[in-house]
């Protein structure tokens, strides 16, 4: 393709509305361009790209005995209906009503329609397993989109549904995904690791969510520095503390703490470690309001918290509320003398004596506090988050700490939508018999947007070459016949063996070109100068090296394909 016959707005300026690098570069190269909050166009450069992480995926899916096929984006309430998420999905979900009155939503994911076509069509043993996939746009009304293509509210995931006859069935075609996750993220040229993901109310072990690590990711997951362990905080077990402190216990007494509230104040006024500090935490729950007892130096682990009280939402209470529980502003509740209000604790408090909580008062706290003597625990259990340094819970070596960008998950659903949309089929012996399912799915946007945060320079994007949008960027830096000529000859040759070439053909400066080229950062670049052309010489410049080489035209071609396929230049 040439460059003066496509639309690549590219920016020197930087984009005021970025605040991550994928999105900044990705709109600095001109690949998109945003409409409404989380919802683009992909422009030329960007859609070559979704191309690519598409067809990567497309191979791998099909490879592992998918199948694909398309389903709407409209879907009808009735479906969510059956299944509770028509109330339970909240407002990530898009509803409107067509001219009839009917309730519709936009597709943020296709359980319910994958099921109901399977409940129909699927009747006897004999037609599973079955995995059907699609790659299509979702719409979820993100609360806060934000990094461009990394959270949209509209959105390309490839998802992929999986229908067997029983639970060993069933962790076959999971397992035949996770392989086909591996395949293909290393494929797209990313580093990222498997973790283990939360499963929501669902429990058991079978989900994992495939995180590229960046720096700037969201999400934090912890990985044992010995041994295969690596989870999503939001999951990683904490293992009991180890034994409980020697010290015996001590009167409890009040001290005024004027004016210090938070962890570090409290510590610093009164000069104690802050593991010998108790915070309180007062969370709403639809039910109640519950106190939370952990650590100083430990963070409740809210999806923890929600399993343990067996409740989809809680937030922390309102100032207000706070006030009015415990008589006292935020930062003085404690769990002495706290009525009416159940209290659950990190089961590390359980190790702790002699230690310091809120007292329930405006600038005052209680020392040498007990739980045994001093307050009523109902529940002690695994609360917090696990940390780096704590002991890997599956018993090798310590915990670290990485930042990740989850592009996929890989779920086992078990027979959660089987069962409330009857998706039965008779088995051999002629009984109905539920379904068990998987589902399985792919961020394509947000695959391409890591591949940018991990591959990145100050001049721009390095894309890795099997998702780049051009393998190569052809830069003539004259408009002479001569270059004209050479760089034609070489757009021929390598276009005809199926290298995909941009050739710069404007009249532009040669810095013009280089900025441009090292920001839309195809990984080859190949460089006609008058000069070079005088000694029969060309350069070829890795995008991610700098490193160049100077070849004849004639060796061109034999170069680029070394290099695409990894093979040594021989
Ligand atoms: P997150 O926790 O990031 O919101 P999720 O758990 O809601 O993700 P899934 O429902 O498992 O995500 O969706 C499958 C994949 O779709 C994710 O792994 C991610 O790559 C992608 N994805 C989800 N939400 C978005 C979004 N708002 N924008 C872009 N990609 C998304
Ligand atoms: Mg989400």
């Amino acid at each position: 393709m040439r460059t003066s016959q496509m639309l690549i707005p590219t920016l020197r300026e930087e984009p005021g509305e970025a605040e991550t690098v994928s999105h900044r570069l990705l709109l600095r190269a001109g690949m998109i361009r945003k409409v409404a909050a989380g919802i683009y166009t992909y422009l030329p450069l960007g859609l070559r790209v979704i191309r690519k992480v598409e067809a990567i995926i497309r191979e791998e899916m099909n490879r592992a005995g998918a199948q694909e096929l398309l389903m709407p984006i409209a879907s009808p309430a009735e479906l969510w209906r059956e299944t509770g998420r028509w109330d339970f999905y909240g407002k990530e979900l898009l509803r409107f009503k067509d001219r009839h009155e009917r309730d519709f939503c936009l597709g943020p994911t296709h359980e319910e329609v994958i099921t109901d076509l399977i409940r129909r069509e699927v009747r006897s043993y004999r037609q599973l397993p079955l995995n059907c996939y699609q790659i299509q746009t979702k719409f979820r009304d993100e609360i806060r989109p934000r990094f461009g293509l990394m959270r949209g509210r509209e959105f390309i995931m490839k998802d992929a549904y999986s229908f067997d006859r029983d639970e060993a069935g069933a962790q076959v075609s999971y397992q035949k995904m996770y392989d086909a996750y591996q395949r293909i993220f290393t494929r797209c040229g990313l580093t990222f690791r498997a973790v283990e993901a939360d499963t929501g109310l669902i429990g058991g072990t079978s989900s994992h969510e495939f995180m590229v690590l960046a720096e700037t990711g969201e999400e934090t997951i912890v990985y044992a520095d010995e041994g295969a362990y690596a989870a999503n905080v939001e999951r990683a077990e904490v293992l009991p503390p180890a034994e409980t402190a020697a010290e015996s216990p001590r009167p409890l007494r009040k001290v005024p703490t004027p004016g210090v509230r938070t962890v570090e104040e409290v510590t610093a006024f009164l000069k104690i470690p802050p593991q010998q500090l108790v915070k309180t935490l007062l969370y709403q729950t639809p039910k109640e309001l519950i106190a939370v007892l952990v650590r100083g130096d430990h963070e409740v682990n809210e999806i923890k918290l929600k399993k343990l009280l067996g409740v989809v939402e809680i937030e922390l209470a309102a100032p207000d509320k706070v006030r009015a529980a415990t008589g006292a502003p935020v930062g003085f509740a404690g769990p002495v003398g706290l009525r009416g209000i159940r209290i659950v604790a990190d089961q590390s408090i359980k190790a702790l004596r002699n230690v310091v909580v809120g007292a329930n008062e405006a600038d005052t706290h209680y020392v040498d506090a007990d739980w045994e003597r001093d307050f009523a625990v109902e529940r002690f259990a695994d609360l917090r988050n696990a940390r780096a340094g704590d002991p890997s819970p599956v018993g090798q070596g310590q915990l670290r700490v990485a930042r990740g960008i989850e592009v996929g998950h890989v779920f086992m659903l078990g027979a959660k939508y089987s069962q409330s949309m009857k998706a039965t089929f008779l088995d051999p012996q002629g009984q109905e018999t539920l379904a068990v399912m998987g589902c399985y799915g792919i961020g394509v946007g947000r695959t391409a947007a890591s591949a940018i945060e991990q591959n990145h320079d100050a001049k721009g994007i390095i894309w890795p070459a099997p998702i780049a949008p051009f393998h190569i960027h052809l830069l003539p830096l004259s408009q002479s016949a001569a270059v004209t000529e050479a760089t034609r000859s070489l757009y021929d040759t390598l276009t005809q063996t199926g290298i995909e070439v941009l050739w710069d053909d404007r009249d532009e400066r040669a810095g013009v070109k280089f900025n441009d080229a090292d920001l839309i950062g195809a990984p080859y670049q190949l460089i006609v100068g008058e000069k070079g052309l005088a000694q029969g010489l060309v350069e070829l410049k890795q995008r991610k090296t700098g490193e160049a080489a100077r070849l004849p035209p004639n060796q061109v071609l034999a170069h680029v394909q070394a290099l695409l396929s990894n093979r040594p230049i021989s």
